[in-house]
């Protein structure tokens, strides 16, 4: 990457590259409120944070500027930051029980909200990461469970995936995408996001059929 190029350059040199159906996600985290201003400035319609407190911070700071875009959570919620993570966030990528989804439906009921989720897979079943396993019957079995709630949506899948752009990125990618076409099979045609790849894989994720990818180095430079 340059290092000449501006934050909204690389926002907008990325945006001409990406198909337009593929919604990007630019993922926020140790970023500041100028950088997110930039970005926003550029033309980005959705920001990603892994950290409630963070994003509530930059949203105090970016003031009326916070409200041009979506915000998504996109690192693992704790069932003690929902009631906060609800004033911060739009959309919740990381549910992976139905317990934290309970949690969700019951505070966004309180503020009369329908929060639009996605279920977390883990899907190269990484010990260390968080989300479902990659199974149909646990995911079909938890989506059902969601779909019972008032005040939560399902609308489609997330995941993380290893690290780099190496093959097992492309297979936990595909087979992420084989899910989600298997749910949609089994009629859960109300899933229609597939959120996956980030900076080093958000090409390779796109081959497979990503339609939000959630780039951040890229856009911002290293952190
Ligand atoms: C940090 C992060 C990203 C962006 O990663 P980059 O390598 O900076 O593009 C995307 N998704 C999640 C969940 C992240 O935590």
């Amino acid at each position: 990457m340059v290092l000449s190029m501006s934050i909204a350059d690389t926002y907008q040199r990325l945006r001409d590259e990406i198909p337009a159906r593929v919604t990007i996600v630019v993922a926020a985290k140790t970023r500041s409120a100028e950088e997110m201003l930039e970005v926003i400035e550029a033309g980005a319609t959705d920001i990603g944070h892994n950290y409630v407190q963070e994003a509530e911070q930059a949203r105090a700071a970016l003031g009326p500027d916070a409200d041009r875009v979506r915000w998504h959570l996109i690192g693992h919620l704790q069932t003690n930051k929902i009631n906060k993570a609800l004033q911060v966030f739009d959309v919740m990528q990381t549910v992976d029980s139905l317990e934290t989804a309970r949690a969700i439906d019951t505070r966004a009921a309180r503020f009369c909200r329908v929060v639009p989720v996605y279920i977390e897979v883990n899907s190269a079943s990484e010990a260390s990461k968080t989300g479902v396993a990659p199974d149909l019957k646990a995911l079909a079995g938890l989506a059902r469970g969601l779909c019972t709630f008032e005040h939560v949506r399902l609308d489609g899948l997330m995941t993380m995936g290893p690290l780099g752009a190496g093959d097992d990125v492309r297979a936990a990618f595909r087979k992420t995408r084989h899910l989600f076409d298997q749910l949609r099979g089994l009629g859960m045609t109300c899933l229609d996001t597939l959120s996956m790849g980030m900076t080093d894989s958000y090409r390779i994720a796109i081959e497979e059929g990503a339609t939000m990818v959630r780039p951040g180095t890229i856009v911002f430079g290293p952190r």
